[in-house]
């Protein structure tokens, strides 16, 4: 017997390195008319690494000593940000003083007790703090310069501000310009992060609609409100933060080689070759599939 077209283009996807879920999704994703793309991991690499380390005057840490406090409370988080803290940490042989008591706020940092103090480490637009100043200069002389800014705070006090650097995906800009011809309309940006950094790197890839600062909540209110006007919205993401709008948008896709396992679950399909192109590539197959159906 021949294949029925849906499943043969099951089959197309996994060639392209795109793992579709059911027949449905591949249904679906050729009806999308609109692209909403998580930055951190997914239109970046994912893999960033720590470039200033900015301990604040009068915390009586050096380099060495934000970067171990940070890490510490970082360990146990699967966020690229949190990977990037413990990898610069172990590359310069620190030892890490034991933390308890970790809770993670998607969006938001990280936070535990270190020697009976409550460390956080995060989002400066998220986290707050007694008093701001110093750090505040090194945030917004970091995010300038399209760098990711990581407040730390021992006691609800500022220790210092860490800079992190991610690269664009080599094929980043090929596949918003194939979505963009695919959909008529640019991808949209979604990120959690400062909205800086975020216009500095969609700039680079042709992206202008940038939605900066958002909670996960906010990337589903986003897709929701798209939706309600009729729009048919397929999400591309890899964190945590993405679960939920993985799961309200019509299609969800999540980077598989460093998604995280909810991101994973949540999402209608992965992409398992780590190649952002498979994403237009899918999505015309699915058109073409369809003609085949109907
Ligand atoms: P994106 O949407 O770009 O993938 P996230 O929503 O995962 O970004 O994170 C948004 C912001 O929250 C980050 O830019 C960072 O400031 C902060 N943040 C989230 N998790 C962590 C963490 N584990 N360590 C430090 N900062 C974090
Ligand atoms: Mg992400």
């Amino acid at each position: 017997a021949t294949m029925p077209p849906l499943l043969s283009a099951i089959a197309n996807a996994g060639r392209h390195g795109v793992l579709a879920k059911s027949a449905v999704v591949m249904e679906r994703l050729g009806q999308v008319d609109i692209v909403a793309l998580d930055k951190t991991g997914t239109l970046t690499e994912g893999t960033p690494r720590v470039t200033d380390l900015c301990p604040q005057p009068g915390s009586g840490l050096g380099q060495g000593g934000l970067l171990a406090l940070a890490a510490a409370t970082e360990h146990p988080s699967e966020h690229p940000l949190a990977r990037a803290v413990v990898q610069a940490a172990r590359e310069r042989g620190l030892v890490l003083a034991e933390a308890t008591g970790f809770t993670s706020a998607p969006g938001a940092g990280v936070a535990a007790t270190i020697d009976g103090r409550t460390v956080q480490v995060g989002s400066p637009a998220r986290l707050t703090a007694t008093d701001h100043s110093e750090a505040g200069t090194a945030v917004q002389a970091l995010e300038e310069q399209g760098r990711t800014a990581v407040l730390v705070l021992l006691d609800g006090v500022p220790a210092g501000v860490l800079g992190i650097a991610d690269r664009l995906r080599p094929d980043a800009k090929a596949t918003v310009a194939a979505l963009t011809a695919l959909t008529g309309r640019a991808p949209v940006l979604l990120t959690g992060d400062n909205e800086r950094a975020a216009r500095h790197l969609a700039a680079e890839v042709g992206i202008t609609d940038v939605r900066a600062g958002l909670l996960p909540q906010d990337k589903v209110a986003a897709v929701q409100g798209w939706e309600a006007e009729g729009r048919r919205v397929l999400v591309v993401g890899d964190g945590i933060n993405d679960a939920p709008a993985l799961a309200s948008a019509h299609t969800g896709i999540a980077m598989g080689k460093a998604g995280s396992d909810l991101a994973l679950e949540t999402a209608d399909a992965v992409v398992v070759r780590d190649e952002l192109a498979t994403i237009p590539a899918v999505v015309a197959l699915s058109r073409r599939a369809r003609r085949l159906v109907v």
